[in-house]
């Protein structure tokens, strides 16, 4: 049996979950694309179309193949129009690369997730897109314990990974780079960021469509045959092509269930408060860096161009919002920056689902030769997402080596099948926010 797809319950202060969130009501319009109609051939066609499966339509197109990608609903519905904007290198766990892959293959995983950061620039620049990106990002700890944690990463990555961008700040200097009585210390990476997400999401769908892509909305892929040259169908249409790319997030659901028990789909959410004072909105973060503490169940907050402070946490495991999802994202805020006063209005509430891979490491493969898969991101995909494009469209064109490199992680599905993964899930969450608590 196939869990149900996670989707918002059809209650309308959930549905506005999806629809009206910041980046909705602040990014230019983009399309719209038609629909799929009749039969189409190409070289690949990509379904979905969020950062993963348009930046993977890009490095095709630019590779001279033909591309279609299908998309549900419209361009960056998904996670890739709603996140937290945070653009951060490594993965959201490097453990298994060095435990499965080896220190060698450990450091060109590492060293693509750099080449991610530097993508999101290059395409930037070279395909105009105005998304508001601010370099600066600082991964904090809220106490000793976790301090002294997150130096021993801190210290592996600059020795290991010999990565030269980032910087420790000391207990005495952290209040020099945040205005918040709750951090102890952490890192300053100048080389990630932040960016309005859904508006780099539709500019990427622009460069793709500029590129000769043809991108159809409102498409959702029913079926894929297998075969030499395998068949996308839609309700309306169908795509024949020689490689298929599977770039759906956790909403690929039934279609492909060998893929669906690997990853978990878990709801996390964001909310935007009114514009601040730009003086005050200036004195909360250094350079309006981006930020993420360090605890497994994380709060992720930077501040918008147009003074606000945009402030992600809590998670949901049932696809459910959790209950007062405004008031308590609002409580952190305020426990983050009591100074900001109770008399602050939150304006936009919403969320999402990030697909968590078991050992939070991306799930990248192939079901057949000729039919590729980017998943598993596990809430760390919004810069990994663009190179892991790259590397599906170099495996394609022949040069599978770096893509090999990912597809060779071993993942094992979620305990309990897709009936009790979920009560499992949140006992193993309890369990680390518990520790998040010590
Ligand atoms: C609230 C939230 C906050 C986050 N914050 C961050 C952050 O700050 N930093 C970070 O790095 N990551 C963050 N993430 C994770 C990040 O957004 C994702 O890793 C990334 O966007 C995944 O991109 P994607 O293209 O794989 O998936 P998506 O953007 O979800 O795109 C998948 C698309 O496929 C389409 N699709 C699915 N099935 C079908 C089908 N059958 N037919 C056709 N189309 C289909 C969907 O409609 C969807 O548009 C966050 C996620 C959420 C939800």
């Amino acid at each position: 049996m196939n869990a149900p797809l996670p989707r918002f319950s059809e209650d309308a202060r959930e549905q506005s979950l999806t629809t009206h969130s910041y980046y909705l009501a602040t990014a230019p319009a983009a399309g719209p694309w038609p629909t799929l109609q009749g039969a189409v051939q190409a070289d690949v066609c990509v379904v979905g179309g969020g950062f993963a499966g348009l930046s993977s339509a890009i490095e095709l197109a630019q590779k001279g193949f033909s591309v279609v990608v299908l998309e549900a609903e419209q361009v960056g519905w998904g996670a890739s129009g709603r996140n937290g904007g945070q653009a951060i290198v490594g993965h959201a766990s490097d453990a298994p690369f060095e435990s499965q892959l080896g220190d060698a293959d450990a450091r060109t995983a590492w060293s693509v997730t750099v080449e991610g950061l530097q993508l999101i620039r290059e395409r930037i620049a070279h395909f105009n897109i105005d998304c508001d990106f601010v370099p600066g990002y600082k991964y904090l700890a809220v106490n000793e314990r976790k301090a002294h944690a997150l130096y021993e990463w801190y210290e592996h990555v600059t020795s290991f990974y010999k990565h030269p961008y980032w910087s420790w700040i000391g207990r005495k200097d952290i209040g020099a780079h945040i205005a918040s009585p709750r951090f102890h210390s952490g890192l300053h990476d100048t080389l990630s960021g932040h960016l309005h997400p859904l508006k780099y999401c539709r500019g990427l769908a622009r460069a793709a469509d500029s590129l000769g892509v043809k991108i159809f909305e409102n498409s959702r892929v029913t079926a894929v045959e297998r075969g030499d040259r395998p068949v996308v169908k839609t309700a309306s249409g169908q795509v024949q092509a020689r490689f298929v790319v599977l770039a759906g997030n956790c909403y690929l659901g039934g279609l492909v269930p060998e893929l669906q028990s690997r990853i978990m789909p878990v709801g996390t959410y964001v909310v935007a408060s009114e514009p601040l004072q730009p003086d005050v909105a200036d004195s909360l973060i250094r350079e309006r860096a981006a930020v993420c503490d360090s605890n497994f169940v994380l709060d992720y907050f930077r501040v918008s161009p147009d003074h606000r402070v945009l402030f992600g946490g809590r998670v949901s495991y049932s696809g459910m919002t959790p209950p007062n999802l405004r008031a308590g994202l609002k409580r952190r805020m305020l426990k983050t920056f009591p100074q900001l006063g109770e008399a602050v209005k939150v304006d936009y509430a919403w969320g999402g689902f990030v697909d968590i891979s078991m050992n939070r490491a991306p799930d990248f493969g192939r079901l057949a030769p000729n039919i590729y898969y980017l998943q598993g991101f596990s809430g760390h995909g919004l810069s990994l997402t663009g190179v892991a494009g790259r590397l599906v469209a170099e495996a394609i064109a022949g040069q599978a080596g770096r893509f090999d490199i990912y597809a060779r992680l071993r993942h094992r599905p979620f305990p309990g099948g897709n009936l009790l993964r979920t009560p499992a899930l949140v006992l193993g969450m309890a369990w680390y926010r518990l520790r998040d608590m010590l």
